[in-house]
């Protein structure tokens, strides 16, 4: 299968979840996790429509934006950001969607300061609470969006989530229903029902996402085929 046939078959899957669970197709938003990926392919996604498309490694997102791998495509950073590395990505990506600490919302205000922009940014939300995992506990989220609130140079745009890898099915249905009940929260008290985005599920769960609330997916497998590790 292409890639293009692969995102095809997304967009129909997609579509079937979403209007099983009442919703239009149109709200969602389907990023391509291209990591690991080349810049040939990450062009071929573009070609066959992909909304967006999202790197996990600073490294390689430079790599590939110098091969001009995204041109007609917005760009997110999705991955595991460390403070060390905000300057290479504030500016030069559409969304952060990974912001998962204070140190780390206060290096990018900072950045986006010094470079006098606004960076749009989703709050990331450790749903499962797990210790090796980046990102807000569910009980920290609202004070996280105040503290976003206060930073001129952040923009929250939504919320996002990678459950626990291990959960079973009905787990992570209920993870993903949390999350969603945590964005609706911040959403309607902090931000005027302004937020659009809620970003959870991958390959093996985005059909389950969408029924649970999801704006945004995040297909990488399912798009691009199997990454080789070596
Ligand atoms: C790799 C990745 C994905 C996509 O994972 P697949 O299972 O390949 O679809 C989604 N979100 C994040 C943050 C990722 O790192």
């Amino acid at each position: 299968m292409s890639i293009a046939e692969n995102i095809a078959q997304v967009r129909a899957n997609i579509a079937e979840a979403a209007r099983e669970a009442g919703r239009d197709p149109k709200e969602i938003t389907l990023v391509g996790a291209s990591k690991m990926n080349d810049a040939a392919a990450c062009r071929e996604a573009i070609a066959a429509g992909i909304d967006v498309l999202g790197e996990n490694r600073v490294q390689e997102m430079i790599q590939k934006l110098a091969e001009n791998a995204y041109d007609g495509a917005p760009l997110h950073f999705i991955g595991h950001l460390q403070r060390n590395k905000v300057k290479q990505v504030v500016g030069k990506v559409d969304l952060i969607q990974s912001v998962g600490s204070l140190e780390l919302l206060d290096e990018i205000e900072k950045t986006a300061a010094r470079q006098d922009l606004v960076q749009d940014i989703l709050l990331e939300v450790n749903i499962g609470e797990e210790s090796a995992k980046s990102g807000f506990a569910p009980a920290e989220l609202f004070a996280a969006a105040e503290a976003a609130l206060s930073r001129p140079h952040v923009r929250v745009r939504g919320v996002m989530t990678i459950p626990p890898a291990d959960a079973d099915r009905d787990t992570n249905m209920r993870y993903f229903e949390e999350v969603r009940t945590l964005y609706v929260d911040i959403n309607a008290k902090l931000f005027h029902n302004k937020l659009e985005y809620l970003s959870m599920g991958m390959s093996g769960d985005y059909a389950d996402a969408i029924r649970a609330g999801a704006t945004m997916v995040r297909v990488g497998t399912a798009i691009f085929g199997a990454r080789h590790y070596s």
